[in-house]
């Protein structure tokens, strides 16, 4: 039997992630760039963009020998921006404008309210760089569960990881405010995480298997891998050599989905490795 393949429109990297990794690029045609961790979360093109002379060190304290340094879209905390000034490098400041919003507003929230909650992952990076503005006020939480066990409060601002999960996010701000008397909400997930997610959901809904691509260390794939799987058959890859050709029989609708920090180049190979798949099926039933 032929599958059709049913591909999300967003099937790249985001805006934040081109941005950033278009600036690493740049900035390698006239000197080595090295990148605070990883540029994104995905090894393939980490491992392409090394031999373009982007290369990432995960420790500021083991730096030397480098001048010039990238921070890539998820952003920083304080502490590691006063560490690199000290140090003398030349700083590229790739993170995402919309990352640098929610700095902003974790640092309003920390001037008028007696606490800032943050909706997000706590080793993730980016929740990592907020808590920072935050001061000593910052509180990070992940589930309804984690709310509902926090003493209630006089007044709080909250906010969020730009690629949480929208519906897990107001179900957390219902627990939160049943907590609180005052309580200020800033919804800031990113729109091209909605859109990605609400994607996936109308695609999920009229397939038989989903393949969601994107690296294992990514947290916004492995989000869109949770709300998969809680629809329909869903599978978490990186590279085409990833796809079991035994998990497409008797198919009809497999569907592709993509992480923030997935290129469009490995997309393309995943679905010429499916519709090589349907011609060797083709082949089969004819012979
Ligand atoms: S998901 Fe949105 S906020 Fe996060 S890096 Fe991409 S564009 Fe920026």
């Amino acid at each position: 039997m032929k599958i059709n393949i049913i591909k999300s429109e967003y099937c790249d990297f985001c805006s934040g992630v081109k941005r950033s990794v278009n600036i690493a690029r740049d900035s390698s045609k006239t000197e080595k760039v090295h990148t605070l961790g990883p540029i994104i979360h995905n090894p393939q093109v980490v491992d392409e963009l090394k031999s373009a002379g982007i290369i990432p060190v995960d420790d500021i304290e083991k730096i030397s020998g480098i001048r010039t340094i990238l921070i890539r879209s998820h952003g920083i905390t304080l502490e590691q921006e006063s560490r690199l000034k000290e140090k003398g490098l030349n700083v590229i400041d790739a993170t995402c404008p919309k990352v640098k919003k929610t700095h902003k507003i974790a640092r309003d929230i920390s001037d008028r309210h007696g606490m800032v909650i943050i909706i997000g992952a706590k080793s993730h990076p980016e929740v990592k760089g907020i808590l920072s503005r935050a001061k000593e006020k910052g509180v990070v939480i992940s589930s309804p569960e984690e709310a509902a066990l926090m003493e209630d409060f006089e007044d709080a601002g909250v906010l969020v990881q730009t690629t949480f999960r929208s519906e897990k996010f107001f179900e957390i701000i219902n627990v939160l405010a049943r907590k609180s008397k005052v309580l200020e909400i800033y919804n800031t997930i990113c729109e091209e995480t909605v859109l990605r997610q609400n994607e996936l959901k109308s695609i999920a809904g009229r397939v038989d298997l989903l393949i969601i691509v994107g690296g294992k260390n990514s947290s916004n794939t492995k989000r869109l891998y949770e709300l998969g799987s809680e629809i329909v058959e869903t599978y978490h890859i990186e590279v085409p050599e990833d796809i079991n050709y035994s998990w497409l029989a008797d198919r009809e609708k497999v569907g592709i989905v993509s992480g923030a920090s997935t290129p469009k180049s490995i997309i393309k190979k995943i679905e010429e490795k499916l519709e090589l798949y349907n011609k060797k099926n083709l082949k089969k039933e004819v012979a």
